[in-house]
């Protein structure tokens, strides 16, 4: 199987339990910006001050920030790994390519996880993150498609792209990913 991949989709898409579920069968490196940003707000690290105050609103945190984070990980990994969250704008995506040419380590597959904007913000709604304010995540949903949707292009100019449909339980999300990373 493949086994340097990128998440894409919206929030609410499923990323976050698609790829826990694969990392955990695959023994793959769990790599969410979301996650990593999350920890450090909780320890009140000066990075995680600079980032709570952004997330709660639905906002990006700097291109620079999230690359130092990811950066700090990947650099002495020698394994297999799952970028979730990340990247989330052309900028992050080339400096990714980059650290990722300087580590000889190319991603082998980006899966895309879709799903209806209603959709999305229902399962949100249920889920009940403190960004998860209907206001803040339809902003979060917007950014994405300004911000994010056009990673889809440049990935698949790259032949990188698997696009997976959202719906339906977690099991036949989880089945019809590992068949498209076959
Ligand atoms: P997530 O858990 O992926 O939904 O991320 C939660 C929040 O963390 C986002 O709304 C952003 O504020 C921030 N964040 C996570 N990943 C990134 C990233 N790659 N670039 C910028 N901000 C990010």
């Amino acid at each position: 199987m493949k086994q340097r991949l990128v998440f894409l989709g919206p929030p609410g898409a499923g990323k976050g339990t698609q790829a826990i579920l694969l990392c955990k069968k695959q023994g793959l490196l769990h790599l969410s910006t979301g996650d990593l940003l999350r920890a450090e707000v909780k320890a009140s690290t000066p990075l995680g001050l600079e980032a709570a105050e952004i997330m709660n609103k639905g906002e990006l945190v700097s291109d620079s920030l999230v690359l130092s984070i990811v950066e700090k990980r990947l650099s002495d990994f020698n394994g297999g790994w799952l970028l979730d969250g990340f990247p989330r704008t052309l900028p992050q995506a080339e400096s990714l390519e980059i650290l990722l040419k300087q580590i000889h380590q190319p991603i082998d597959a980006v899966v895309l996880i879709e799903l209806k904007d209603e959709v999305l913000i229902k399962r949100l709604l249920a889920r009940g993150r403190s960004d998860d304010d209907e206001a803040v995540i339809r902003h979060r949903i917007q950014l994405y498609k300004e911000k994010t949707a056009p990673l889809v292009d440049h990935y698949n100019k790259q032949g990188l792209v698997n696009t997976i449909r959202g719906d339906g339980d977690i099991e036949a999300i989880a089945s019809r990913i590992e068949e498209s990373l076959k």
